[in-house]
């Protein structure tokens, strides 16, 4: 099922994140848990795409056996910055072949061995170009946004006027950057909406389980970290069954209070632990009607 039409729910709907094995020897654990998060039945499920390419042979093996297995729809990543036009159109057969019908368009990470040369020779510089590609192919896209501005940008009005090419260019829906402060994505829906980018936006949130996990989640994508969070790692960073209590009550209530603000699709970056994924649903049973 293609993913604009699961996203024009009025209630609340879950979606939960997963990344591929990186080796033979670890899929099969890998998968276990995703059969599990998929028991789940959530809206859709996403499988993440290595941009360097490691776990990239992957992700269509694991997004099409949720979608056999489980009709759990499935949005399978796909980086492109440092692919070539080949690579990518035979990365295009297989996803249809695989009947995947959903794709979440990236630019990736730069390689940092390619910083120093000409960019304007690579067949792919930013996820806009890849957007172009799939457009013409019949996928339903999503495209990764950015409530606290991507890194790269000069400024909020640069990176909302290259997110609103990105939607012109075919993507149907957005998922945010992971983000601790609700207050940050209300303020960036507005100015979006006011940019004319009116597609749905599903909103990522990452539920801290551990106290290193802050230090990844920052580094990784620079997230403001509020003070009531801090202060929840600071009393429970060293008990390890206490943060995850607390770290899953602290995305119970960011969920909530997105629903409460009209945030109806919210996407869970559970990443391959269907325990977390259990409770946070379990925590809104009620309000999700399961
Ligand atoms: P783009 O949309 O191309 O934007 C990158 C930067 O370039 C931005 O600063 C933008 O403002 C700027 N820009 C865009 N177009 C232009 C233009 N025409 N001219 C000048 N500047 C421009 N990474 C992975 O490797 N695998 C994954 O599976 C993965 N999944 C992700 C899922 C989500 C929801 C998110 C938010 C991120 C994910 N990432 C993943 C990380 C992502 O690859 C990085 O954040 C990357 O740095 C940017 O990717 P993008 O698609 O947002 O790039």
């Amino acid at each position: 099922m293609k993913l604009n039409e699961v996203l024009k729910n009025d209630t609340l709907s879950l979606s939960f994140e997963v990344f591929p094995p990186k080796t033979d020897a670890s899929f099969d654990s890998v998968e276990s848990a995703v059969h599990e998060i998929a028991a789940l039945k959530p809206a859709f499920m996403s499988v993440t795409y290595g941009a360097g390419g490691g776990t990239s042979q992957y992700t269509l093996e694991i997004a099409k056996r949720i979608k056999q297995d489980h009709g759990v729809p499935t949005l399978a990543h796909l980086t492109c910055v440092s692919s070539t036009r080949q690579s990518v159109k035979e990365r295009i057969e297989a996803m249809k072949a695989a009947g995947i019908e959903n794709v979440m368009a990236l630019r990736g990470d730069l390689p940092q061995d390619r910083l120093g040369e000409d960019r304007s020779a690579w067949d792919y510089r930013y996820a806009v170009d890849l957007i172009r590609e799939l457009k013409e192919q019949g996928f339903c896209i999503g495209g990764a946004c950015y409530p606290e501005i991507h890194p790269e940008s000069p400024n909020q009005k640069e990176d909302i006027k290259r997110l609103k090419e990105k939607v012109d260019a075919g993507c149907e829906f957005l998922t945010t950057q992971m983000f601790f402060d609700n207050n940050l994505l209300y303020n960036f829906l507005y100015k979006i909406r006011e940019a004319g980018i009116t597609v749905p936006v599903v909103a990522g949130i990452m539920p801290i389980t551990n106290a290193n996990q802050v230090e990844r989640a920052v580094t990784l994508s620079g997230s403001f970290i509020p003070q009531r969070f801090k202060s929840l790692v600071d009393k429970f960073g060293n008990d390890p069954s206490s943060m995850k209590q607390a770290g899953i009550a602290y995305a119970t209530d960011q969920i909530i209070d997105l629903f409460a603000n009209n945030v109806t699709n919210v996407h869970v970056y559970s990443m391959n632990k269907p325990d977390v994924a259990k409770k946070i649903q379990g925590n809104l049973s009620d309000i999700l009607g399961k």
